[in-house]
């Protein structure tokens, strides 16, 4: 069966999650701000504490807190959502995207945080699934995959969303993500325009599953879009250009394969069947 179905996401929908927020501040960024800095951001929720009151006053007048840990591509903070944002976003559970607009930064047990207002801060669910963004921003994710792999079998369909990022040059760092400043925040090594950093991709990839009408989408990195373009067009190397990858992945496409995804959805290993 030959089908070619686009798993695209369109810049429509990826522009749904990100108008909420004109420019989101680095959690990197935050921890670095002098306390009382207005900061916006948005993230993965990676850990929630169920739905707290916390006595405010000598009166005994208490106030409701959710304690969540947000990550984005350069770290993770806690973010305390105070009142209203705690009620209104108690059923909020690990691995939901929120945004958050004018939270105050903080300082709780000597360690950055971020607090928020009931009146001006503004706590928004994305509907754009920031997972591959979060979980898997470089190919460190790829290397730090703890339970075992899985091998799926089925048809490779599609392969969209090519994004090149700028990344560490160290082996070691497995094609870690720089940071905006263009530091690894593995190796802490910083670049400049004279050592220019490597050219990484990231991509997705859509899989027909054999015996399901499911096509299942992962997460693809350089090495991997190398092993299986050096079997789809064997001889040549990934080219330079977005379109010219994307190019030759659509002529080639569909084959069947296997593909070892782990548990960060991400493919580690191709083998065109
Ligand atoms: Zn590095």
């Amino acid at each position: 069966m030959r089908c070619h179905v686009v798993v695209n996401v369109t810049p429509e929908v990826r522009q749904r999650g990100t108008v909420l927020l004109d420019k989101p501040d680095s959690v990197e960024a935050i921890k670095a701000s002098p306390l009382k800095t207005r900061v916006s951001l948005k993230g993965k929720i990676v850990k929630i504490r169920p739905l707290q009151k916390i006595g405010i006053s000598k009166t005994g007048e208490e106030k409701e807190l959710l304690n969540v840990r947000l990550k984005d591509n350069t770290g993770v903070i806690p973010i305390s959502l105070w009142g209203k944002h705690a009620t209104t976003h108690q059923a909020l559970k690990v691995g939901d995207c929120i945004s958050v607009e004018k939270g105050e930064k903080a300082v709780f047990q000597n360690k950055p945080t971020v607090n928020t207002w009931e009146d001006s801060t503004t706590i928004t669910l994305l509907t754009e699934d920031m997972t591959e963004i979060t979980d898997s921003d470089d190919e460190t994710a790829h290397q730090s995959a703890s339970p075992p792999p899985g091998t799926t079998t089925g048809e490779w369909v599609s392969l969209g969303n090519i994004t090149k990022y700028e990344a560490c040059k160290e082996k070691r760092c497995y094609l870690k993500k720089l940071t905006i400043d263009n530091v690894c925040p593995t190796c802490g090594k910083t670049y400049s325009v004279k050592c220019p950093s490597t050219m990484a991709l990231i991509a997705t990839v859509g899989l027909q599953l054999t015996y399901s009408s499911e096509v299942k989408t992962a997460i693809i990195f350089t090495n991997a879009l190398k092993v299986a373009y050096t079997q789809l067009c064997p001889g040549a190397s990934l080219p330079d250009s977005l379109k010219a990858i994307e190019d030759s992945f659509f002529a080639a496409l569909p084959k069947m394969c296997q593909m070892v995804i782990n548990a960060n959805n991400v493919v580690t290993d191709i083998t065109l069947l």
